[in-house]
């Protein structure tokens, strides 16, 4: 008998018909045999309409409240689904994350997992029922409760296989899997089969949204398999390990099968971020120290900075202007904090500038491939896309354009790798993408 935790994600559940939709495959995995714990997402957009409710009320909620808000909308979808499995005859209960032993810090909107304890959950299981866990949400330790970010169903989930020691844990989305581009902006982006943690991270950290970036750092070090696949289908999905597995050559003579890591491939894919935004502080003096004090404001404001250019200073000045980028959400903070910062550094000006966006072209070997960035910035140059800032490592490219060009920018590194897929169009199920 197999431990299975399945995760269904908002566009799965969007409606009643979807959750009952999604009870079948549920009970059916159950009645193969299996033990199931699902954890589900809040139906539809209902996270971003809750946000958008309590921007009605107040811009700047308590973030406390902004959490027992936001884990409204998995209480809805959790209760529902149980309500539609037992329907079908199969026993199910639903918890919430504080129910379900997942503990975290008290950082409110962002909240991480501290300690998995689900003797529930296990108990439930046991008791041969289906156990239901909101995702994207726990306990800090003064009993708040909190949640894990956008996308922390994800983590939820993988956090859940880990401590119960699943079997795998199965990632239901819209679409069949990891795609060598987001389909919704690459219809010819190619499904890949299996991709490792560490290219799975550099793509989620660069944006791709199929898998949260935290979700994929637990896999990695619990060693909990994945696999992203579709609710709307039963085409089986990517799978996501610590290698490319051991791959079987029906034709290789005994002995000489193939089971360490294969070479990885050189490219596994285009992503995309629109979430940042882009600072200069122009003119500042450049002399040793300032690049320093800049960002340990900014670290005090508590931005994610990503990435950051600085230009040679123009001789006669002695002046620069750094550029960074972070996401939207933290802009507001740095900006006061570096406006704050303005006469003890005697930089000129802060430029803002939320209209970028970002392309990361990711993939193992690129370090040893110097003719990559030169045919990125090649078919850039041919799309007539101009590029705003570029950083490099061992494992990735980025570039910032403008962002009405990103989807143009996108596509044509997708075409220029030799990523379109020969066999037709990537299908999109459902979901609005938010
Ligand atoms: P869910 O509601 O199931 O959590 P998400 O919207 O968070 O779904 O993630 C799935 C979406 O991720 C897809 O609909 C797709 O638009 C997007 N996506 C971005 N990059 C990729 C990629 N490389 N492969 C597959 N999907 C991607
Ligand atoms: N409902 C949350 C969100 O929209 C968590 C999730 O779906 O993973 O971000
Ligand atoms: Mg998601």
């Amino acid at each position: 008998m197999a431990l299975v935790v399945q995760k269904y994600g908002g566009s799965s559940v969007a409606d009643a018909q979807s959750i009952k939709r999604v009870a079948k495959r549920i009970a059916a995995t159950k009645r193969a045999g299996n033990e199931v714990v699902v954890v589900v997402s809040a139906m539809g957009d209902t996270t971003d309409e809750l946000l958008d409710l309590a921007g009605q009320i107040t811009p700047l909620p308590p973030q406390r409240e902004l959490d027992i808000l936001l884990t409204s909308g998995e209480r809805i979808s959790m209760s529902l689904l149980a309500m539609a499995i037992t329907n079908l005859g199969v026993k199910a209960k639903s918890f919430t994350g504080q129910q379900a032993g997942l503990m975290t810090d008290a950082v409110h909107g962002r909240a991480r997992l501290v300690d998995v304890v689900p003797h529930r959950i296990r108990e439930t299981v046991e008791r041969g029922q289906v156990a239901i866990v909101a995702g994207f949400q726990g306990v800090s330790s003064t009993n708040d409760v909190t949640t894990l970010g956008r996308g922390g169903s994800d983590t939820t989930a993988v956090a859940l296989a880990a401590g119960l020691g699943a079997d795998v844990c199965e990632i239901y989305t819209d679409v069949d899997g990891v795609f060598t581009a987001d389909p919704r902006i690459v219809p010819g982006a190619r499904k890949v089969d299996r991709v490792t943690y560490e290219e799975m991270l550099e793509l989620a950290a660069s944006g791709a949204k199929v898998l949260a970036l935290r979700a994929v750092e637990y896999a990695r070090r619990y060693d909990v398999p994945v696999h992203v696949r579709s609710s709307f289908s039963s085409t089986t999905g990517t799978l996501v390990t610590g290698t490319y597995g051991d791959r079987i050559d029906p034709n290789a003579p005994d002995g000489e099968q193939e089971e360490t890591p294969m070479e990885a491939p050189i490219i596994s894919g285009v992503a995309h971020d629109r979430s940042e935004a882009k600072i200069t502080v122009v003119g500042v003096p450049d002399k040793p120290g300032t690049a320093a004090r800049i960002f340990e404001v900014v670290a005090g404001a508590g931005a994610n900075i990503d990435m950051i250019v600085q230009n040679v200073s123009a001789a006669h000045t002695g002046l620069t202007d750094i550029s960074f980028t972070l996401p939207h959400g933290d802009s507001p903070s740095t900006l006061a904090a570096l406006n704050g910062l303005q006469d003890e550094i005697g930089f000129a000006s802060l430029q803002y500038d939320d209209q970028i966006g970002k392309l990361s072209l990711v993939g193992a070997g690129m370090k040893s491939h110097p003719g990559v960035s030169a045919r990125l910035f090649g078919a850039l140059r041919d799309a007539g896309i101009n590029i705003e800032m570029i950083s490099t490592s061992e494992i990735r490219i980025s570039v910032v354009t403008r962002e009405d060009a990103l989807d143009d920018a996108v596509r044509a590194i997708h075409t220029a790798f030799d990523l379109d897929s020969a066999d037709g169009e990537a299908v999109v199920y459902a979901g609005s993408g938010r």
